[in-house]
């Protein structure tokens, strides 16, 4: 899909939950759609400054960030401290809960959506040591296709 119009999908999905789909968003947004592996925050900034007049600090960049996570268009790794854009952009189904598997050898990402058969596996696991599920997602590290045939 054209990168305007998964760009387009983002400001409606922003719109209709009266987030503010700024310039700035728009160009980090972008970036991100761009880029072939998880970014950090740092990377973001550095990329928005190096085709920008008007710089843009990192704690500007966090705040963006998790508005994006909020609208779900945008998810943080945590373990990696990275950002990737959520592979349902384009989507109008509401999103489930996902999880990531990580290329430890390229650091690419790719985003599963949780079955509920498996969610429920989870909260069960987790219920049987007294705690509530409240944010399901994890990480899980392997070996991309590509890494995976060189070896
Ligand atoms: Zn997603
Ligand atoms: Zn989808
Ligand atoms: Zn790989």
């Amino acid at each position: 899909m054209l990168i305007d119009n998964l760009l387009e999908h983002a400001a409606q999905k922003c719109q209709q939950a009266g987030g503010r789909f700024t310039d700035k968003r728009r160009n980090i947004l972008k970036n991100l759609i761009n880029a072939k592996s998880p970014l950090s925050a740092y990377d973001l900034t550095e990329l928005y400054n190096q085709n920008n007049d008007k710089k843009v600090q990192p704690m500007s960049v966090y705040r963006i960030l998790d508005f994006f996570i909020e609208m779900k268009l945008v998810h943080k790794l945590p373990t990696l401290n990275k950002y990737v854009v959520c592979s349902h952009l384009s989507c109008q189904h509401s999103h489930q809960d996902q999880y990531f598997v990580v290329c430890k050898s390229c650091g690419d990402a790719q985003e599963i959506s949780m079955n509920s058969k498996l969610t429920q596996e989870l909260n069960e696991s987790v219920s049987s040591v007294g705690f509530q599920l409240v944010d399901a997602q994890f990480e899980l590290f392997g070996l991309c296709k590509n890494c995976s045939n060189q070896s």
